[in-house]
């Protein structure tokens, strides 16, 4: 079983002590006492005795670390001070389970190295009572050139009952080395990446064996950049439910740390009636093609990852098509003819893409307004949502009229969708920006960003408050923009009395479909819908 480990950093033993208590009613295994700040080697005694009362009271088995700067830590005294209190750590009689020292330090003497050895349990030591070494090596910057090198001469130190091994991930596939390094570990190994990329392997480590993983008890208290918090490892990925066979899903997208589909998903995933084997991860994969195409492939084709499928997201829609065809992978006629992907997923037959926002928009508008055939339908925008929903209703069969702050493109996306028409029965043409609010249509879809949080204009809307009288009294106001919850648009056409379709309705059917194409069954009834309104009312987080 991989431990769940907390790591503290000590100011007082007191308060290091209530962390640990809080650390053990949420779950923990085991906390990491990081004591660089409360051991002051010249003050002698006073804060060694500190730090064997950590160990002798530590409410859960502990691991203690002083950590030099050298290494990200904030002790910077001598390596004989440090040494000094390790010995101290390896004699008393409560010591803790572990302690961690980095192979930089061992290397820099063989006293040092001695000292150590005689401190900790190894296959030549003698007293049984004391502590396990933890051997660890941490680069902040990146994955270190000589690795390799440095992971062998890890491997010849006897006395290392654990390696450990954390550096910066410059991308998704710097994990899958990591995950490689604990496949073939001979003795207990922690594999992690530092950083946003990094996320994976904190979160699969039970999936390759790794010893333990770091989980932070507050946001703010984290002690390498990228580490989640213990509620997030437990309640948000549920990790103490992954293992071997953990089949791996994630939102792929740039950015995507505030994507609400690792919410839903992995809810999903372990609801009654459901009980998949699976975990959703957020994948972030930088804007370029190249990033893109070259992660992907590699998150494919690992033997062990079991990776089954992606929500793919901006920018990336348009590259999953494009990497589909040079694949030779199934696509859905809608996501071949709108040109765009949202869903990848491993079949039975290899690897197949589907759309799921355009069929998503066209049903969110169609509970409102009964039936689309022969509705009059303005789509506000002609960017990649534009399409989906223009392609949707115009094979429903209604008649679309696209309006764009740029003519040039709603002529273009007009003309693109007559031309891939799948025979629907529907029309489209492309109208004046300027005359949008005149419009005799009975519904009007927004597929700008105007009114989105964080967006370019989050207090705008494309028919403005004091233009919503002149829209046809019955008419139905869609905004695919869900965060927030009530854009601007959507205020002021309740002001009216209009009916309304908020962007969340769209999300949450484009997820519940991409689910069904992941697992096979139907998302559980109305989770999906609740649990995305509940966090958008209450953090506004990101699409
Ligand atoms: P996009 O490709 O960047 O297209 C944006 C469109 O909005 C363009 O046509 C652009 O006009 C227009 N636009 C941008 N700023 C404008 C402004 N200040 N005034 C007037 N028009 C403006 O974006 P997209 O991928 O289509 O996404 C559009 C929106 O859809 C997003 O903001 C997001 O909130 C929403 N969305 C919803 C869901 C859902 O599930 N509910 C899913 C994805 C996206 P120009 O052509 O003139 O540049």
């Amino acid at each position: 079983m991989t431990l769940l480990c907390v790591p503290i950093l000590t100011d007082t033993a007191d308060a290091a002590l209530r962390a640990a208590a809080l650390a053990k009613i949420k779950g923990a295994d085991l906390v990491e006492y990081r004591v660089d700040r409360l051991f002051d080697g010249a003050s002698g005694g006073e804060s060694i005795a500190a730090c064997l009362r950590l160990a002798s009271d530590s409410p859960l088995p502990c691991i203690v670390t002083c950590r030099t700067n050298r290494e990200g830590g904030e002790f910077d005294g001598p390596d004989d001070e440090r040494v000094a209190l390790y010995e101290a750590l390896g004699v008393t009689d409560h010591p803790p389970r572990y302690l961690d020292i980095e192979q930089s330090t061992l290397d820099r003497s063989a006293n040092l190295r001695q000292k150590i050895r005689l401190a900790v349990q190894h296959p030549g030591q003698l007293r049984e009572s004391r502590p396990s070494l933890i051997l660890s090596m941490h680069d902040f910057d990146r994955r270190p050139p000589d690795l390799i090198r440095r992971l062998g001469a890890m491997h010849a130190e006897d006395s290392a009952a654990v390696l450990k091994i954390a550096f910066r991930t410059r991308s998704l596939r710097d994990n899958l080395e990591l995950f490689d390094l604990l496949i073939e570990r001979d003795r207990p190994m922690i594999a992690l990446g530092m950083g946003e990329f990094g996320l994976m392997s904190r979160i699969l480590a039970p999936k390759f064996g790794g010893f333990l993983t770091f989980a932070s008890l507050h946001p703010s208290e984290v002690t390498a950049p990228g580490q989640p918090t213990i509620d997030e490892l437990m309640d948000l990925y549920r990790f103490r439910a992954i293992g071997p066979a953990t089949r791996v899903y994630g939102v792929i997208g740039w950015p995507v740390a505030h994507s609400l589909s690792p919410l839903v998903h992995n809810a999903g995933f372990h609801a009654p009636g459901v009980e998949a084997d699976a975990v959703y991860l957020p994948l972030p994969i930088p804007p370029e093609w190249e990033h893109f195409k070259a992660t992907l492939l590699a998150l494919c084709d690992h033997p062990r990852l079991d990776f089954s499928g992606a929500s793919v997201t901006l920018p990336h829609k348009e590259h999953l098509v494009r990497l589909a065809r040079e694949e030779n992978w199934a696509i859905d006629p809608l996501a071949e003819r709108i040109g765009a992907a949202n869903t990848l997923v491993r079949t039975a037959d290899g690897w197949s893409v589907a759309n799921t926002d355009a069929p998503a928009a066209a049903e969110s508008l169609q509970r409102a307004m009964g039936w689309l055939k022969d509705r009059r339908i303005a789509v506000i925008g002609a960017g990649g949502v534009a399409r989906a929903v223009a392609t949707a209703l115009v094979d429903k069969g209604a008649t679309v009229a696209v309006y764009n702050r740029t003519k040039d493109r709603a002529e273009a996306l007009a003309a693109e969708v007559r031309a891939s028409a799948s025979g629907g029965g529907g029309k489209i043409v492309a109208a004046p920006y300027e005359k949008l609010c005149g419009a005799c249509c009975e519904a009007f879809v927004n597929c700008t960003p105007l009114g989105m949080s964080g967006g370019p204009a989050p207090d705008e809307s494309p028919i403005p408050a004091s233009e919503m009288e002149n829209i046809p009294h019955g008419a139905v106001i869609f905004d695919t923009v869900y965060n927030p919850l009530r854009t601007p648009l959507i205020e002021a056409a309740l002001d009216h009395n209009l009916t309304i379709v908020d962007g969340a309705e769209m999300f949450v059917r484009q997820a519940e479909a991409q689910f069904k194409l992941f697992t096979g069954v139907e998302a559980p009834n109305g989770l999906f819908d609740r649990l995305t309104r509940e966090r958008l009312r209450g953090s506004g987080s990101m699409p």
